[in-house]
């Protein structure tokens, strides 16, 4: 092992991020629905931004969606990065009606509203991170 390589940074889950870390590591994107007025969110927060209710519960996303934009990192923006540049990043609007950000796995040529799966996959720590592949 390398010891000079620098670790990546790794997820600390608070009670209000770990239903969302919880699903990662089963391999279900995790999403969060207002109790009170039924709004759907993602990253998670306090409080829904349409009705400022506190109440939550979680849905189990479709994780389909299709292409909203997209970036290719040629420049590590963490030096345990460095060594996969480049790779694509790519925000996804998902049928549940919020957008998630993941890493483009596909030589197939990127476009706007491209239909796209996302699944989970561990890296070398363990740690979850969305993956993005075209609907095949
Ligand atoms: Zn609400």
């Amino acid at each position: 092992m390398d010891t000079t390589k620098p670790a990546k940074p790794v997820p600390h889950p608070t009670p209000l991020s770990a239903p969302y870390w919880d699903g990662a590591r089963q391999g279900k994107l995790m999403l969060q629905r207002c109790a009170a007025c039924g709004k759907t969110r993602h990253y998670p927060q306090m409080l829904c931004s349409a009705c400022y209710s506190t109440q939550v519960k979680w849905i189990e996303a479709s994780q389909r969606g299709t292409i909203h934009s997209w970036t290719i990192t040629h420049h590590a923006f963490h030096p345990a990065f460095a060594d996969e540049l480049p790779y694509t990043l790519v925000t996804v609007d998902l049928e549940e009606g919020v957008r998630a950000l993941g890493r483009y796995n596909s030589t197939q040529l990127l476009k706007l509203g491209l239909p796209v799966r996302l699944r989970f996959e561990n890296d070398a720590h363990g740690t979850p991170g969305l993956i993005v592949e075209p609907e095949v």
